[in-house]
């Protein structure tokens, strides 16, 4: 672990102010702005205009105007796609600041906060190429009377709500796709991560997506995100962030009846059987605890291992453990960086806190790191957690990972469904049987097998259950932004009805 030194790169640094983007225009909010303070630095970073609900509403009106009236829904595939590859190249160009916002604003690593950049870019390039492919079908097979043709239409305006985990990834798995698909659009980055969803706002202007197609608002949940999910002339809402306001989200889309798409919660087992390549099991047991400080909804926080191999693999995940950088989040060394707010912190302690007393072991860490400024916790590691535990079933959301046991494949299996949640799972075994049996059990829609966090920009991504509703990324991905139309078109003369002829 790493001394907390204030960074170099912040010695002369200066507060970076953002306004929204309503209908093209960079608008000031009315309020006392919003201050973030950056949670591994402990000073004021960005200032956000705390938007409201009139803003909220000025923004679909724009979105609403640009859908209906706008060139954007009428645009070629093509002219649609050359547009969100212009972004990308441009988000690639800006990668080095946006990954520097997502890092001081989110307390995340920065290189890891560059490899998030990265992968965005291969999603808007991934969107841009969907672009040219959405397509219906057609039924040539109804008789020489019919012929069916299935359009897929921009389902209208969308609102997009991202959390605050990975600013500019999560706003990447949606935004493109629904660009792609000729929608007009409202984003609300969390209010304590907006700076790099605002500089994309920048891009897409110089990208040449027209105004009123990307609009984004600041504020708070209740007053800005609220509005996004129950106003009559939104379509349907891309919402990503906890069970709980998801749930909301849900409740108050089914008045207009809007279409909702849902990435929530997880708490995602890893199973582990005795043949299993342990080395690498515990890299990535380790990775999958603390990569993104454990802030993470596909965050590897429950391990269910063989009885026969607890006791070793968990010493070695602790040995390992013990190794990883955590520290200030601008130093190109660290893996572990800041929890996201003081309050967040005092909740994970708490889990750990109430796992203690309910009867686990603290094997390693268990309390807030002091390194000076902002806010760190230590990776932990709590053993003889029981399946009926909260530490267990919920998500903590920081880097504790929850050691479980099992005897036999079918009790495993039963662990890992035991819980509201469906993610993503993993499992490790060098029999084949043993992966696909497990694989095909679990009910999550990500399974790895001898791996765990992988993704691709081609690989469907969402959950089971409580963790939510529909996918992101894939080929699916643009359709879901979309309406199906059916024109069913006659040939020829008619039978009639009253009059047969
Ligand atoms: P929240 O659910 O608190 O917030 C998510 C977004 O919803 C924020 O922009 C928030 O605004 C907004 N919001 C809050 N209240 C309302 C409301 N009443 N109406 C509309 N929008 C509202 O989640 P967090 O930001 O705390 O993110 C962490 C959570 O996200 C974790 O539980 C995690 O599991 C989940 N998550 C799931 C992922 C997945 O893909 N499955 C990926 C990443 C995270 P604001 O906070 O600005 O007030």
């Amino acid at each position: 672990m790493t001394a907390h030194v204030k960074p170099k790169a912040l010695e002369n640094f200066k507060a970076r102010d953002f306004r929204m983007l309503i209908d093209g225009a960079w608008t000031e909010g009315t309020g006392q702005p919003i201050e973030r303070i950056a949670p591994g630095h402990g000073i004021v970073v960005s200032r956000y205009p705390a938007g409201s609900k009139g803003d909220a509403e000025r923004t679909i009106a724009a979105a609403r105007k640009a859908f209906d009236d706008g060139p954007w829904p009428s645009m070629t595939g093509a002219e649609r796609s050359n547009i969100l590859l212009k972004a990308a190249d441009l988000i690639a160009a800006r990668a080095d600041e946006l990954a520097f916002l997502d890092c001081i604003e989110s307390g995340k690593p920065i290189s890891q906060a560059k490899g998030e950049l990265g992968g965005a870019v291969d999603i808007w390039r991934y969107a841009a190429a969907l672009a040219r492919d959405l397509h219906g079908e057609s039924y040539n097979t109804l008789g020489d009377g019919t012929l069916g043709v299935v359009l897929r239409e921009a389902i209208g305006v969308v609102s997009i709500i991202t959390p605050w985990n990975f600013p500019f990834l999560i706003v990447s798995q949606k935004l493109p796709f629904a660009l792609a698909a000729g929608c007009t659009t409202v984003v609300k980055p969390s209010e304590l991560t907006s700076g790099s969803t605002l500089v994309l706002g920048e891009i897409l202007i110089e990208a040449g997506v027209p105004a009123g197609v990307v609009n984004i608002v600041t504020g708070t949940g209740p007053e800005v995100g609220a509005p996004m999910t129950t106003h009559p002339d939104v379509d349907m809402v891309s919402f990503t962030g906890s069970t709980g306001v998801g749930r909301l989200t849900m409740a108050n889309a089914a008045q207009t009846l809007k279409k909702v798409s849902l990435e929530l919660g997880g708490k995602n087992p890893q199973i582990v059987f005795p043949d299993a390549d342990l080395d690498a099991f515990v890299d990535a047991a380790v990775f999958g605890a603390y990569f993104n400080a454990g802030e993470c909804c596909n965050a590897g926080s429950r391990l269910i291992l063989h009885t026969s191999i607890a006791a070793d693999v968990t010493a070695r995940i602790a040995d390992l453990a013990k190794k990883v950088k955590v520290g200030d989040p601008l130093d190109p060394a660290t893996q572990v960086g800041a929890i996201i707010t003081p309050q967040h912190l005092a909740k994970i302690g708490a889990y750990v806190d109430g796992a203690a007393k309910a009867g686990a072991s603290v094997a390693l860490g268990g309390a807030a790191l002091d390194l000076g400024l902002g806010q760190f916790m230590a990776p932990t590691i709590l053993s003889g957690v029981q399946p009926d535990m909260a530490v267990a079933r919920e998500e903590v959301f920081g880097p504790v990972l929850s050691v479980l046991t099992f005897e036999t494949t079918e009790e495993a299996i039963r662990i890992a469904n035991a819980i509201d949640y469906g993610l993503s799972a993993g499992v490790w075994s060098r029999d084949f049987d043993t992966c696909l049996t497990v694989g095909r059990k679990v009910r999550a829609g990500t399974i790895w097998m001898n791996t765990f966090m992988d993704g691709a920009s081609e690989l469907p991504f969402g959950g089971y259950r409580q963790s939510g509703l529909g996918r992101e990324l894939g080929r699916h991905a643009v359709e879901d932004y979309t309406e199906t139309k059916t024109l069913n078109m006659h040939i020829g003369a008619r039978t009639g009805w009253w009059m047969p002829r």
